[in-house]
């Protein structure tokens, strides 16, 4: 296994690097490790070393890391598509949700969020590429589902998600972070508290914090490739 201690402040370093270039304070930018695929000893290693957000993909991953987990403070993020015949589990499990791309998808977790909890962070995400293979939902409809989502009882909307294109074209992935930013604003003048702009991975981090990125989702800079 990666010496998660070391790959875990490499990460931290770059995102301090990353505020500090871009003029915003520390600790405005926080890290979600994204241990999809790794065993849960992995995501047991890691919270060793301090790391508390871990994010999953699919759905029996993330219950089955979960239930072996139970004595950890695990806070866990599901950022992978979601069927709405998979909501339950998620919605029983998860402490946030971050690719709400349908309003049905959003409407199930609500109904289904257990009383006893409290309400599902979630974050709305948009296909800021444009193009037709990825998740999220088109940009010109992103404003009105967050309104639909943020009215949802047991749901909690906190901001906006997206995969940018794979490019190495830097200017065309800011541009990408920037529409998400920009839609995030429009949100805000509209009235929704939102806090959060997830966006950036293990290649592109840097970028997405210089637009704006308040949780970056990090998994090969910290876990090593996956299979
Ligand atoms: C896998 C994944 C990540 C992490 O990507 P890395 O390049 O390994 O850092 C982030 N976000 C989502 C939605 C993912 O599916």
């Amino acid at each position: 296994m990666a010496d998660l201690d070391k790959s875990r402040q490499a990460v931290l370093a770059r995102i301090a690097g990353a505020l500090r270039a871009a003029g915003r304070p520390d600790g405005d930018c926080a890290l979600l490790a994204v241990s999809k695929t790794f065993p849960a000893d992995a995501v047991r290693a890691c919270h060793a070393a301090g790391q508390r957000a871990f994010g999953e993909n699919y759905v029996q991953e993330l219950v089955d890391k979960a239930a072996a987990l139970r004595d950890l403070d695990v806070e866990w993020h599901f950022i992978g598509p979601l069927q709405s015949n998979k909501t339950r589990p998620v919605a029983e499990t998860a402490h946030w949700v971050h690719s709400i791309e349908r309003l049905k998808i959003a409407e199930r977790l609500s109904a289904q969020r257990p009383d006893a909890l409290p309400p599902l962070d979630v974050c709305v995400q948009v296909n800021v590429s444009g193009e037709a293979s990825k998740s999220g939902c088109a940009p010109g409809d992103a404003i009105a589902l967050a309104h639909a989502v943020a009215a949802l009882p047991r749901l909690r909307l906190r901001g906006l998600m997206c995969i940018p294109e794979p490019t190495e074209d830097t200017a065309r992935l800011a541009g990408q972070f920037a529409e998400l930013r920009r839609l995030r604003d429009a949100l805000r003048a509209d009235g929704l508290a939102l806090d959060t702009l997830s966006m950036g991975m293990s290649a592109d981090l840097e970028t997405a914090i210089a637009e704006g990125a308040t949780l970056v989702r990090v998994g090969t800079a910290l876990f090593g490739s996956r299979a």
